[in-house]
């Protein structure tokens, strides 16, 4: 079968490999789609990291189960998380993954994966509906951080982001109002926004020093930021303001694949909005992880079909 081999930085390629076989408690599985997430992407520009597996936003359906699976059968559709999602056929381990609703489209089951991040924060966070909440960014996390709250009740989102596309989908997705934060002082627009408060919830979903400040100094006392964005450099932060305001900040680096397919299933959210492309496993690298590096930002989430 093909399959996309990570060899090193900016080494991809898609080689003939052996089938994987299935352990007991898993099942192999004939992927449909796999979404390029933000992490791989990082790992393809600078190297692997821990607690990160490389294709873990797949889906597809069950081919052959392990002897000792329990809860799944043959032709289930699935989402899989584990890994090695970048390929013909994966294997997974019971506990990663989640059967996917009769009637839901592969291309909306493909971005359930980033959802379940979302859903994740926002249940960790506890973000109550009259919260107004700030996300710096707008690519698939913070669009999926739009769809949960609002899903949640939330009515206040504001968003930043540099990418004009990227804007004009926010605002498309519910936005209360989306900010180019090179252009709006972000700390003042939105204590202007909330009564000179600050904002109670703030999410980095970005992962650059800018976006981290801009959350930390649009927070009200006592407020939150999550932060969610991969970080490749050092940050420098000031933290007079961060102590004298007594700031929550917390990582994040799980997911909650239940709670998003309740939302999605309670409110028919079309996640599949973000979807912006869909390639050949061929082109994985030159469509796909080039594609998405070249920061023309016009790409959200593209979705890789072996
Ligand atoms: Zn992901």
């Amino acid at each position: 079968m093909k399959m996309a081999v990570y060899h090193g930085i900016r080494d991809l390629r898609v080689e003939e490999v052996r089938e994987p076989q299935a352990g007991k408690r898993e099942a192999k599985i004939k992927v449909k789609y796999c979404g390029i997430c933000g992490s791989d992407l990082h790992e393809y520009l600078h190297g692997l990291f821990p607690k990160s597996p490389f294709g873990h936003e797949a889906c597809g359906e069950i081919v052959e189960p392990g002897p000792e699976l329990q809860g799944f059968g043959v032709k289930d559709r699935v989402l899989a998380f584990s890994k090695d999602g970048y390929a013909e056929y994966m294997v997974c381990p019971q506990e990663e993954m989640i059967k996917i609703p009769e009637g839901m489209s592969w291309k909306r089951a493909a971005v359930l994966e980033p959802l379940a991040v979302a859903a994740y924060c926002i249940k960790r966070v506890g973000v109550k509906p009259t919260d107004r909440v700030l996300i710096a960014g707008a690519g698939p996390i913070g669009l999926m951080l739009l769809m949960g709250l609002k899903a949640t009740g939330v009515e206040t989102v504001y968003m930043t982001e540099i990418v004009e596309k990227r804007r004009e989908k926010a605002t498309e997705l519910g936005a209360t109002e989306v900010f180019n934060p090179l252009e709006v002082r972000i700390s003042s627009k939105m204590r202007e926004l909330t009564e000179g408060n600050g904002v109670d919830v703030a999410m980095e979903a970005v992962g650059v020093e800018e976006s981290l400040k801009d959350c930390l100094s649009s927070l009200k006392y006592r407020g939150t930021v999550i932060v969610g964005g991969i970080f490749t450099d050092r940050v420098k932060l000031h933290m007079l303001g961060f102590v004298s305001r007594e700031t929550t900040m917390i990582g994040i680096n799980s997911h909650d694949p239940g709670l998003a397919l309740e939302w999605v299933t309670k409110k028919d959210l079309a996640l599949e909005a973000i979807v912006t492309r869909i390639i050949p496993l061929e082109q994985i690298s030159t469509e796909g992880f080039e594609a998405l590096t070249a920061k023309k930002g016009d790409e959200i989430k593209i979705l890789v079909e072996p």
